[in-house]
C-alpha cells in the first residue's frame, strides 16, 4: 500500500464521518480510538488522528505539532483507560507495502491483555 493522495472513502474516514459504526473507546479533538474488528491480542485497539493522513510518513511530515501531541496523548489515555498501563502493552504502526498496511488512514495499534510474545514473528 503506497499512494500519493488521501482516499476519503477508506474505512477509517468513513468511521470518522459516522457513516459506519465503531466500538468506540475514546474521542477528543485530535483522535478517535476504537476496538479492532479483527483482534490480534486479547485487547487490540486502534487510535487514529482526525486529520486526513495516509500513513506514519505522511503524519510525521504534515501534521501539526498539536495533532502529533494530541494523537500520542490519546494513545496514553486509551492504554490507561483499558487498564494496560501497569501490565504493559505494545504500540505499532504499519507504513506502506512491506509493513502490510491495509487501511490508508494513519493508525496506531495498541496490543495488550496478556503476554505478547516476541516483537516480530519470524518464521
Ligand atoms: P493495518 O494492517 O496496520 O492497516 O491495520 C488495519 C487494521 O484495521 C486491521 O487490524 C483491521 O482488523 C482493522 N480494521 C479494518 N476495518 C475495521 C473496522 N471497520 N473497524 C475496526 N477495525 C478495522
Amino acid at each position: 500500500m503506497t499512494q500519493d493522495s488521501y482516499d476519503p472513502e477508506n474505512i477509517f474516514a468513513r468511521i470518522l464521518r459516522g457513516d459506519i459504526p465503531c466500538d468506540k473507546i475514546y474521542e477528543d479533538e485530535y483522535a478517535l480510538a476504537f476496538h479492532d474488528v479483527n483482534p490480534q491480542a486479547p485487547t487490540h485497539a486502534l487510535v487514529i488522528p482526525k486529520g486526513q493522513y495516509i500513513s506514519a510518513q505522511d503524519f510525521s511530515a504534515a501534521a501539526s505539532d498539536a495533532e502529533i501531541a494530541g494523537l500520542i496523548r490519546a494513545v496514553g489515555h486509551v492504554a490507561r483507560e483499558l487498564g494496560l498501563a501497569d501490565p504493559g502493552f505494545r504500540i505499532l504502526a504499519n507504513h506502506g507495502t512491506d509493513a502490510g498496511q491495509e487501511v490508508p488512514h494513519f493508525h496506531i495499534h495498541i496490543f495488550g491483555g496478556g503476554p505478547l510474545g516476541p516483537m516480530l514473528l519470524t518464521d
